[in-house]
């Protein structure tokens, strides 16, 4: 294979997946390569949360001392393997300068305006391609066993209410009285009902079905490995299967962007930032909506047939190995919120490396070193959240329109 093609996108995640669909509705002619097949990397074992209330980024005040806490900890919610790799290190001194109150209020500014836009274009092409994936508009409840804990949360509820993301507080009688599965030890609640969840490997698998009917080329099992560059110009990409000409090239490799963007001599702020879910048959204990056991960071979304319980976030470099302890720990915190729950028959243990930028925003935009390559990745916690709106304006640049609202935060090369 030696050819000239139109736009190349870069991993078949629910970023590529979505970019080559919005890029192919655009009239683009669209190659998407995945070294594996399509959804085999983070997007598959998520909680499947559409979910704007996500909005604070992560760094913030008080969280370099709560994480030195927690490295004390083996089974902590956030866990940093102590290392003395070099990209680690400026990753954290970049997090650390974003671990204060006016960063993370800029931040929350920021993706306030691109979450606006999350739920009216996901659920728009959720209905216009018929994905069946159980996607539902049914809020998250977030539910809270510290009354320290619950003053957090609300004041983030009331943070977010000033961004235009509804959240109302619960008491402990309301909070059980819309999951009666909760321990009667709760504290209170925070309930989100503009949020949407639906099963990710689904959506995003449903979705690549539909690619080649507009168009889109899905070359899986083909990994790309290297680039000529002439100029500020990508002129070659080699991949496993043979050389590609581009006219755009569209990094969404997830957590490998970095490795890609390195080979180009870019330096991405991303960090792989992984985390586990089990998913169980549904039984006894399983709450009746998305359920955010606050303290304990874990994520519990109930389906049809199953039940998935998600968390965890491990700074421990590019790599897959799952550590029972974190699973273990997971798996405690949800029958310590929902005293029925047994954890009976599992189905599948899974861990995924969320690409996490150092200041808790995506990037999404065109790199300034190379004209046309784009970069749709960084999206930590919310890369299915996100997905949709991004690849709207990877596809708008791409046509060299404007995205409709200020995407300079997402920048890929801000500092
Ligand atoms: C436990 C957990 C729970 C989460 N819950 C949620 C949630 O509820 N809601 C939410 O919005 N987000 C959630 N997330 C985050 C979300 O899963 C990620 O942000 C998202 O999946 C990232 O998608 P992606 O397409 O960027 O990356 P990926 O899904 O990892 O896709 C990248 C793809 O690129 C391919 N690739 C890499 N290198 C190459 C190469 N050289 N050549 C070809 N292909 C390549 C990979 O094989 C992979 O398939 C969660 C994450 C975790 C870990």
């Amino acid at each position: 294979m030696n050819q000239s093609i139109q736009d190349l996108v870069v991993g078949g995640g629910v970023l590529g997946v979505n970019c080559a669909l919005a890029l192919a509705d655009a009239g683009r002619s669209v190659t998407l390569v995945e070294q594996n097949t399509v959804c085999s990397g983070c997007s598959h074992g998520n909680a499947g949360w559409v979910t704007p209330c996500h909005s604070l980024p992560i760094p913030g005040p008080g969280l370099v001392y709560q994480t030195l806490k927690w490295m004390l900890q083996g089974d902590s919610p956030l866990y940093i393997k102590p290392t003395l790799r070099p990209a680690l290190w400026t990753w954290l001194w970049r997090f650390y300068r974003h671990c204060n109150e006016p960063a993370q209020l800029r931040g929350l500014r920021a993706m306030a305006e691109l979450n606006r836009h999350v739920l009216p274009l996901t659920k728009e092409l959720v209905q216009r391609h018929q994905i069946d994936c159980q996607f539902e508009q049914r809020g998250i409840t977030y539910a809270f066993r510290t009354e320290k804990g619950l003053q957090k949360g609300i004041r983030e509820c009331e943070r977010l209410n000033d961004h235009g993301i509804p959240g109302e507080v619960l008491s402990p009688h309301e909070l059980r009285s819309r999951e009666p599965e909760l321990s009667d030890t709760m504290c209170g609640g925070v309930f989100y009902p503009g949020e949407a969840d639906c099963v990710p490997d689904q959506f995003v698998k449903q979705l690549a079905t539909r690619l080649p009917r507009q168009g889109v080329r899905i070359l899986d099992h083909t990994t790309v490995n290297g680039y000529a560059v002439r100029g500020s110009q990508i002129t070659e990409v080699a991949t496993s299967n043979g050389v590609l000409h581009p006219e755009n090239i569209v990094f969404t490799a997830g957590a490998w962007t970095l490795v890609q963007a390195r080979k180009l001599g870019l330096r991405l702020p991303v960090e792989p930032a992984k985390g586990y879910s089990v998913t169980l048959k549904r039984q006894a204990g399983t709450p009746h909506n998305p359920l955010n056991l606050a303290e304990a960071k874990v994520g519990v979304t109930p389906w049809r047939d199953t039940i998935r319980l998600a968390g965890t976030m491990e700074l421990a470099g590019l790599q897959l190995k799952i550590n029972e302890r974190r699973v273990a720990a997971i798996i405690r915190a949800a029958q310590e919120y929902l005293p029925r729950f047994t954890a009976a028959e599992p189905l599948e243990t899974w861990t995924g490396m969320r690409p996490l930028c150092s200041d808790g925003l995506p990037i999404i935009g065109r790199s300034k070193r190379f004209d046309n390559l784009l970069i749709a990745t960084g999206h930590g916690m919310l890369g299915l959240t996100q997905s949709v709106v991004s690849a709207q304006i990877i596809a708008r640049m791409v046509l060299g329109g404007d995205p409709g609202f200020d995407v300079t935060p997402f920048a890929p090369d801000r500092r």
